[in-house]
């Protein structure tokens, strides 16, 4: 049976105090709403994560939000995998629309971040997505499939199995705009029946794939209710812990 997740990521917000205060708040709040088969992460600038990681609990986990591709070595201001795993966190966030469109991150190197990810015991949160262009062009599903196809299929059944995919169409994050659910829903099932083919229906039904994009209280609701939406990855939302606790509890009603 797959996990459902709810995500933060908090971007480059939050100084040291402000972190640490928001982390225990969610930590607090969500720890009646969160059971069985359901996880909170938090995936915090790295600087906050040795602190969060000592406070996170079974239910709510730290994330990073990139690391670099090499396991050690000369490169001057980067973080490594077994980095951010030795101070406690548990999941990376890779493949943001953020970091291929502004940090020049391609499918290719994010290959080599997954296997750097997975080598050291962090769980990727490998997010895929097409642009603007690319849904009113039509050709979503492709540019979709190749993220995943260069991103992730040159991982075995079983190193896959400890990847989260995150459908974000990057036209929705931090616009306030929002995929419908029907339009989330489509891409979601396309997914799945993506990951059937290469990997099998057994692995296909037990991945977790949450949607991204301006996802708030009002919304969450009927996005969660699609079959194929296993949770959210929240970006502007998780950063009010009001806001990312009404996610949650919507979430957990599914
Ligand atoms: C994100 O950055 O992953 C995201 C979904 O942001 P927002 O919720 O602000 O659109």
């Amino acid at each position: 049976m797959r996990k459902n997740i709810v995500a933060g990521n908090w971007k480059m917000n939050l100084d040291y105090e402000q972190g640490l205060s928001l982390f225990s708040e969610i930590v607090n709040m969500v720890k009646d709403e969160v059971v069985g088969n359901q996880e909170v992460v938090v995936c915090s600038p790295a600087i906050h994560l040795s602190s969060l990681a000592k406070l996170s609990t079974a239910k709510v986990a730290v994330g990073a939000q990139n690391i670099h591709q090499a396991a050690s070595g000369a490169y001057t201001g980067e973080i490594s995998a077994s980095q951010v795993k030795s101070v406690g966190a548990s999941y990376v966030i890779l493949g943001h629309s953020e970091r291929r469109a502004y940090f020049g991150e391609t499918d290719a190197l994010l290959a080599e971040k997954v296997d750097a990810a997975l080598a050291h015991g962090l769980k990727p949160i490998f997010c895929i997505g097409e642009t603007k262009e690319e849904r009113e062009s039509g050709e979503f599903f492709a540019v979709i499939k190749t993220q995943l196809e260069q991103g992730l299929f040159h991982l075995s059944a079983d190193a896959f199995q400890a990847v989260v995919l995150a459908y974000e169409p990057v036209w929705a994050i931090g616009t306030g705009l929002t995929a419908t659910p029907a339009q989330a829903q489509d891409v979601h099932a396309f997914i799945r029946q993506t990951l059937v083919e290469k990997y099998g229906q057994e692995i296909a039904e037990n991945t977790t794939i949450l949607y991204g994009g301006s996802c708030n209280p009002s919304n969450a609701n009927e996005l969660f209710s699609q079959t194929d939406i296993d949770g959210g990855l929240i970006g502007g939302a998780s950063l009010k812990s009001r806001d990312f606790l009404e996610i949650v509890k919507v979430f957990n009603s599914k």
